[in-house]
């Protein structure tokens, strides 16, 4: 089945061709009350009545629809599984932090063919890549609960597997006339897809970058993250090092911390041994429990004794508590199941 018409997808210009709009400002009209989230024609008050009636009902203005909601009350998360036009099922979540600014966390795939054995979206595996278009419509969806001042792709999949439509997307965001948002305040994270981090470097674009390193000793990490086994690191090392090449990009790393595997002292060790000669923060994720995964959350005193390592060894460091547990929305957290064929796509 194709992808049926988003008119997420479009610029101004196209809008006044596909919807035939006689007046060409009224591509741009329309273009910005779908970015409000505003789809139904009729709300559309600065077009003329006339316009209104015409146009209403006569395609679809989304490819997705919400069939789900959860609160995380505790922490101020929410997440949202999402419809596709083919019946699969993409969840996103908005994070807030305790300044109360929100970060809309977006999925970039539907599944994950990267298979790392600490994730509940690799136990997926890869079903399909999200057309821009469902990117933005996850962003627009989000939106209408809080506004966002921050995106990550830290949701389902590996964006740098997707990055044509997840440029796409991130174009979008960044349009004065949608939602103007800094590509400073747009974040990627990928596994270490070695290809893309240079496809990246070249676009100059300052997008932040974040790598899931978790682990930096190759035998370890060709077990937990077999994107190893393609790029190790010493390779990934040498992409990260051309990207900062340029000057002026920031990265960061994550490293998922699971308990009694890669948070020894010569974890640790390996760890600064391998940031050298890079300009990183370590972000350290304490690992989310996923019933049907086998490893296990650290204690507090298991992740303040790596901590001391890291210390020990002049490794700059933040820990990252994630929010959204409570929704199983925090990362590595996502996955969906149900995958009913359904042809209605609003
Ligand atoms: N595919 C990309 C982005 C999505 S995963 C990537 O791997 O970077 C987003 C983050 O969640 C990654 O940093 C990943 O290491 C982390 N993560 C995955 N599973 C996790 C889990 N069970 N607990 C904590 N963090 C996890
Ligand atoms: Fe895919 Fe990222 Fe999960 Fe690995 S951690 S399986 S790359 S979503």
């Amino acid at each position: 089945m194709a992808l049926p018409l988003s008119l997420y997808g479009l610029s101004p210009e196209d809008l006044v061709k596909v919807l035939e709009l006689p007046r060409p400002f009224e591509g741009k009209q329309i273009y910005r009350w779908l970015a409000k989230g505003v789809t139904d024609f009729q709300e559309m008050s600065d077009l003329s009545k006339a316009e209104r009636e015409r146009l209403s009902g006569l395609m679809p203005k989304a490819t997705s629809s919400e069939v789900a909601d959860q609160h995380a009350d505790s922490d101020g998360s929410t997440k949202l599984a999402l419809k596709l036009y083919d019946g699969s099922l993409v969840e996103c979540v908005m994070l807030e932090n305790g300044k109360g600014e929100h970060t809309a966390c977006l999925s970039s795939q539907v599944g994950c063919a990267q298979h790392c054995a600490f994730c509940r979206t690799g136990t997926m595996g890869l079903e399909r890549n999200l057309a821009a278009e469902e990117i933005i419509e996850q962003f627009i969806h989000l939106n209408k609960i809080e506004p966002a001042s921050h995106i990550v792709f830290m949701g389902m999949g590996e964006p740098l597997a997707n990055l044509d439509n997840v440029l796409r997307a991130i174009a979008y965001f960044h349009d004065k006339d949608t939602f103007n948002l800094s590509l400073r305040r747009i974040t990627i994270s990928t596994s270490g897809v070695v290809p893309g981090i240079r496809r990246l470097a070249a676009t100059n674009l300052p997008l932040r970058l974040a790598v899931s390193l978790v682990s930096a000793d190759d035998r370890l990490r060709n077990e937990l993250m077999p994107v190893n086994r393609t790029f190790p690191l010493a390779d990934l090392k040498r992409a990260l090092q051309e990207y900062q090449e340029g000057g002026g990009k920031r990265f960061t790393f994550e490293y998922c911390m699971l308990g009694g595997t890669n948070t020894t002292e010569s974890s640790a060790k390996k760890l600064a041994a391998y940031i050298r000669g890079l300009d990183v923060i370590v972000n350290l994720i304490p690992y989310n429990e996923a019933a049907e995964l086998p490893w296990s959350r650290p204690d507090e005193k298991e992740i303040g004794k790596f901590c001391r390592y890291l210390d020990m060894f002049g490794v700059k460091y933040t820990i990252r508590y994630s929010k959204g547990r409570g929704v199983n929305g925090a990362c590595g957290q996502l996955a969906t199941k149900t995958k009913e064929k359904a042809g209605s796509n609003q």
